[in-house]
């Protein structure tokens, strides 16, 4: 039954903020957007191709494919394109899930995980993270059964920041039977330190079932516009495609994905802007006495516990929007500078000078 169906909440927006609390000039820290706009060679392509769109796009997004696969060095059969990472993994679950049949991923994880499987009506498989927040490994190869027939695992994860090497995951998949598609959700790639590895190099050539999903909605600056890709086993990525939405993704998020494929080291730039000041906020953060995890994507994770509620609405109040997971702690976009230092001001305020 549909109302029986949670639904994904997604980040409060700055204007709703200011409706709820009567304030003006409000901050949104809650989406992990990235908080510039889109570079200019992004925004002529998608001005041209906005000319187009009294046609359908193409379909497979064939020239984004194309590009994908020698940006990674992987066969076009092994990626797909789609309307944000998020359908991707939603198209994961029309593939792969029948009712009664499990979901494995560890938790506090992304929220769509538990939507999708309850979506499906599969089973969700919880397995608890590890004190340090990063994953169990062998509570999660212990957690798999015959009825299982997915695994998520989003390195760096959502909402704490941790990530996984690609040793760790190897260690993992090993203990995986190839019947289990283990997807490895990939959203914040581009903030990983390169020390942890490269999925996609080191661990598709070697599983089968493996399949990475990233995004060009936070690094690349494309959130509104919904682009992600899959890459993976030909096969998996033929059973992807097989629930593609027709015309899923657009024309203008085609072109855009296209010219930030094209200026990769314009984004990057962009990415180690966004890296500096999240060490910057870290080390502030630290100095008020905040335990902090290792930060791989591009927000910080604050154990709030109990506090949790009361911390988000007063900096709500004070127009600062950030992601509270009740009872746990809350999610914080890294954004521009002067955001930075609101949140960071601001947090204080509500906290009386320090944790
Ligand atoms: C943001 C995010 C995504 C999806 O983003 P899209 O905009 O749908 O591409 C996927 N996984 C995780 C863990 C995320 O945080």
């Amino acid at each position: 039954m549909v109302a029986d169906l949670p639904s994904y909440r997604p980040g409060k927006g700055a204007a709703q903020a200011e409706a709820e609390h009567g304030i003006t000039g409000a901050i949104k820290l809650a989406s992990n957007e990235n908080p510039v706009e889109p570079i200019d060679a992004i925004l002529d392509a998608v001005a041209a191709a906005a000319h187009g769109v009294n046609r359908y796009a193409d379909h497979r997004a064939t020239a984004v494919r194309e590009a994908l696969s020698l940006k990674l060095g992987v066969d076009v059969e092994q990626v797909t394109v789609g309307n944000g990472s998020s359908a991707l993994l939603q198209q994961l679950f029309f593939s792969y899930v029948d009712p009664g049949d499990e979901v494995v991923f560890p938790w506090r994880s992304f929220e769509v995980y538990p939507v999708f499987t309850r979506l499906m009506n599969g089973v969700a498989v919880q397995v608890p993270l590890a004190v340090d927040l990063g994953f169990d490994v062998d509570a999660l190869a212990a957690s798999v059964s015959d009825r299982t027939k997915l695994m998520f695992l989003a390195s760096p994860n959502n909402p704490t920041g941790t990530a996984s090497t690609t040793t760790e995951l190897r260690s993992l998949l090993d203990r995986v039977p190839s019947s289990v598609i283990v997807c490895i959700d990939e959203a914040y790639r581009e903030f990983l330190d390169p020390g942890f590895g490269d999925p996609v190099a080191e661990l598709i050539p070697d599983f089968p079932n493996v399949i990475v999903t990233r995004t060009f909605s936070k690094a690349h600056g494309l959130a509104g516009l919904r682009v992600g890709y899959a890459v993976g086993h030909p096969d998996v990525i033929a059973a992807v495609d097989k629930t593609l939405l027709p015309f899923a993704v657009n024309a203008l998020a085609q072109a855009a994905a296209l010219a930030a494929l094209a200026h990769e080291d314009t984004i990057d730039e962009r990415v180690q802007d966004i890296l500096a000041e999240r060490a910057r906020v870290e080390v502030e953060l630290a100095a008020d006495g905040w335990a902090l995890p290792n930060h791989q994507g591009n927000f910080v994770w604050l154990a709030t516990g109990e506090r949790t509620d009361q911390i988000a609405l007063e900096l709500e109040r004070r127009g600062v929007v950030i992601r509270p997971f009740s009872g746990e702690g809350v999610r914080v976009t890294i954004g521009s500078p002067p955001e930075n230092d609101r949140f960071l001001a601001t947090l204080r305020e509500v906290t009386t000078g320090g944790r």
